[in-house]
């Protein structure tokens, strides 16, 4: 396959007519995003249970695979793998042209984007329990960085972030419920116009 016909394909899926989202569904994910924000905003353990138990896994799974291709790279192999899954699943429902699916995945990428602020809001502090005990990957990279003094600021920025896309995966959610629904209703219109008048 050459890099047009590549070009080519994703033209056509971009073009491509989404599936339609459901009230019930933008209803629930609408929930689920209240429910993250109150979890990360409003409690003190920052914590989503589940989700951010499988943001921790992924994270694990990172550093080694990353550390055996670049073995410089491994620190960030944590926050790279957690953030890459959302994203893989996101890219794989863009191409379905799924709806929901593709909010939902979002959704995940912008609480990722939360987890790693809290993490990095503890560069100095070391308050969270470390899984496995070994070193802090944001007191590491900030420290490579020269930053470690910003990491409070730069979690605040990597969280506002994280909502953002959150809120912009509920958005366009919302908004593929409501065309689907107007097609639907010009359609009845269409429907009822051309029968018995
Ligand atoms: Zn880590």
């Amino acid at each position: 396959m050459s890099l047009e016909d590549i070009l080519e394909s994703w033209r056509e899926t971009a073009f491509a007519e989404w599936r339609p989202v459901t009230g019930l569904a933008v209803i629930g994910l609408a929930l689920s995003v209240v429910y993250i924000v109150w979890q990360h905003y409003f409690t003190s353990d920052r914590w989503v249970f589940l989700l951010d138990n499988a943001n921790l896994a992924i994270h694990e799974a990172g550093h080694p695979i990353l550390g055996m291709l670049v073995p410089g790279l491994a620190v960030y192999g944590g926050t790279i793998f957690q953030l890459l899954f959302p994203a893989m699943f996101a890219g794989h429902f863009w191409r379905q042209r799924h709806g929901l699916g593709w909010s939902v995945a979002l959704v995940w990428f912008g609480e990722s984007l939360l987890n790693v602020g809290r993490y990095m809001a503890d560069a100095r502090a070391h308050e969270l329990p470390l899984v496995g005990g070994g070193d802090h990957d944001w007191t590491e990279i900030f420290s490579r960085w020269g930053v470690l003094t910003w990491d409070t600021h730069i979690a605040g920025m990597i969280r506002l972030i994280g909502l953002c896309v959150m809120l912009a995966a509920l958005f366009r959610a919302w908004k593929r419920w409501r065309s689907a629904r107007v097609s639907a209703k010009e359609r009845l219109i269409r429907g009822s116009g051309g029968g018995n008048s």
